[in-house]
């Protein structure tokens, strides 16, 4: 069994242009992905091209030393990192400061432990945390001991009277 010259080169000339074209669209490719890759990493459009040609020019060793030079994190994961730093900053901002010493001092705390400043007050009835100028506790309302009560006893009073005239209507309706 015997081939034809004239068609075995033939073939091998399709089998190589094949190969060829192969080729070029893979290098194509190669550059195309770096070029993307590059852009979603560096904002310079001089890293752009440095990266797309060194990828044209070196193909596979060029891919091999883009993966390893190329930026950790892409622009989209950068601002990410940026977003959650500044979460945290922003939470450390929120903490209050201490107004003997100006340190940063929790919410729950009661008495600095720095410079031993009184920072809260609890409430005598039912124990919770209170602010030091409060003078009524916004949990069970009870007023706070040794502060003026005045305000909240002339409340009272004008509450209890509205009840009473209330009261009172309601009666010479019946
Ligand atoms: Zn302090
Ligand atoms: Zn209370």
């Amino acid at each position: 069994m015997t081939f034809d010259p004239v068609f075995l080169s033939s073939l091998t000339l399709v089998l190589t242009a094949f190969g060829g074209a192969f080729l070029a669209a893979l290098w194509i490719s190669l550059v195309i992905w770096t070029y993307r890759d590059i852009r979603a990493r560096a904002r310079d459009p001089l890293v752009h091209t440095l990266a797309a040609l060194l990828v044209a020019v070196l193909n596979l060793p060029g891919i091999l030393v883009y993966l390893i030079l190329r930026p950790q994190r892409t622009l989209e994961e950068e601002y990410q990192r940026t977003l959650e730093e500044e979460a945290l900053l922003q939470a450390l901002e929120d903490l209050p400061l201490c107004p003997g010493c100006e340190r940063r001092v929790k919410e729950d705390w009661q008495v600095c432990p720095n410079c031993h400043t009184k920072l809260k007050k609890t409430c005598h009835n039912c124990s919770k945390f209170m602010e030091l100028p409060w003078n009524i506790c916004p949990y069970c309302g009870t007023p706070a001991v040794g502060m003026r009560l005045e305000s909240t006893s002339m409340d009272d009073a004008l509450r209890n009277l509205k009840i009473g005239d209330d009261q009172s209507e309601v009666k010479v309706e019946l």
